[in-house]
């Protein structure tokens, strides 16, 4: 077991792949029947996409992230996944941006018909720890358990063909706060296989038995104690340089406490209600259903799609806009994120991955919107005023 400066586990480490050897694991995992999508250099991003060969990955770019702004550069290296991360997560894996739940057909009688996804196991190779956070919390969504009586047939049966090889991350963005929300950036479970990128190799372990069914396919050499340790500290020098922390102190109770704060007024003066950040997010769920019927009306397709928070649309419900405003829709999205997703599913909704900061085109970071409603709030407190009450 490898262990970071602080004593935590790590992974259990299997050996060393060497970094042009990453193509057999590529054509291992295909030979298995896996679709692989990996991560590709598309239009000035990362992306996932479909990888054959190792070759595709991007070689030697590292993104810089900042509010607002996200842009590829050369590292002058050969690592394959020091970009961090592009505006895609898992979800669109799992939780399809568009898909027909069932149709019906009238023909004589009324009949409905599921329509559930023919599935060809998907392999994913590049998730961040960040990413496998997000899938944990959307388990919660669509999965059958504490919180949820049935699971989302369209959700599980993508689920349960999908094998994570995981990177745990040696390099942060600059909009990146998994470590503040724990989540990060080591990827510490939902994976099947995690790599660590070292100099020209990496370090292999499994973290279910179809990895280890897959790494035993590979040309794997033994790890050193120095690897093993040069791997944690590359993790923990990840962590270290994370500027952002999201203090989540009493957050459910700051912002039930403060929905009529005047820096609502302030960031709706900011938000374009574009819903950028709700798409990128690796948590948000939102979607609308609608009936798509053929032009001659025997037929009829009941179709779910990626919705938004941020659209009017969504706030619209019988007759009557319930978030007129943008500062509704921000405050919406921002305490339901935040704190009710607490109370509704155990967990934060917000896993670090600093996504929606780098992908808002005006570059509103949700850290500091926490902050300006903590600051004065603490101020108050400290001068002896009553909080603001609970509308
Ligand atoms: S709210 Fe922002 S930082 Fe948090 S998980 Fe969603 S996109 Fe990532
Ligand atoms: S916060 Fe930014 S990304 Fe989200 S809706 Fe507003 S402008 Fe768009």
């Amino acid at each position: 077991m490898l262990g970071t400066a602080k004593g935590e586990p790590v992974m259990s480490v299997a050996g060393l792949l060497k970094r042009d050897q990453l193509d057999v694991l590529i054509q291992t995992l295909r030979a298995r029947g896996y679709r692989v999508v990996g991560p590709r250099a598309k239009s000035g991003a990362i992306v996932y996409d479909e990888v054959s060969r190792a070759d595709e990955l991007p070689v030697g770019l590292v993104s810089v992230q900042e509010p607002g702004r996200y842009r590829l550069e050369d590292s002058g290296n050969g690592r394959l996944f020091d970009y961090v991360h592009g505006p895609e997560s898992l979800k669109r894996f799992l939780f399809a941006p568009q898909e027909t739940l069932w149709t019906v057909e009238q023909n004589g009688e009324v009949r409905f018909k599921e329509t559930l996804p023919e599935i060809r196991p998907l392999a994913v190779i590049g998730a961040r720890a960040c990413d496998l956070a997000g899938v944990s919390v959307q388990d919660r969504t669509f999965l059958k358990g504490r919180y949820n009586d049935f699971s989302d047939p369209y959700y599980a049966t993508r689920r349960e063909n999908l094998f994570i090889v995981a990177v745990h991350c040696t390099r942060s963005a600059a909009t990146c706060f998994c470590a503040s929300m724990n989540t990060g950036p080591r990827a510490r479970e939902g994976y099947d296989i995690a790599l660590t990128e070292l100099e020209d190799a990496f370090l292999v372990g499994a973290g279910s038995a179809a990895g280890e069914a897959v790494l035993a396919d590979l040309p794997l050499q033994p790890a050193h104690e120095g690897e093993i340790t040069q791997a944690a500290q590359a993790i923990d020098a990840a962590a270290r340089s994370q500027t952002r922390r999201l203090d989540t102190e009493n957050i459910q109770a700051l912002l039930f406490n403060n929905l009529e704060h005047p820096r609502w007024d302030d960031v709706a003066e900011r938000c374009l209600s574009c819903g950028n950040c709700t798409l990128v997010c690796p948590t948000c769920f939102c979607h609308r259903e609608t009936d798509v019927a053929s032009l001659d009306g025997k037929e009829s397709g009941h179709q779910r799609q990626w919705d938004s928070c941020f659209t009017l649309e969504h706030g619209y419900l019988h007759g009557a806009q319930i978030r007129p405003q943008i500062r509704h829709r921000y405050r919406q999205w921002l305490t339901h994120k935040l704190a009710a997703w607490i109370e509704q599913f155990g967990v934060s909704g917000c896993v670090g991955c600093g996504r929606c900061i780098t992908w808002c085109p005006t570059g509103i970071d949700l850290i500091e919107e926490v902050n300006a409603i903590r600051l004065p709030a603490a101020l108050r407190r400290r001068h002896g005023a009553q909080p603001e009450a609970k509308t």
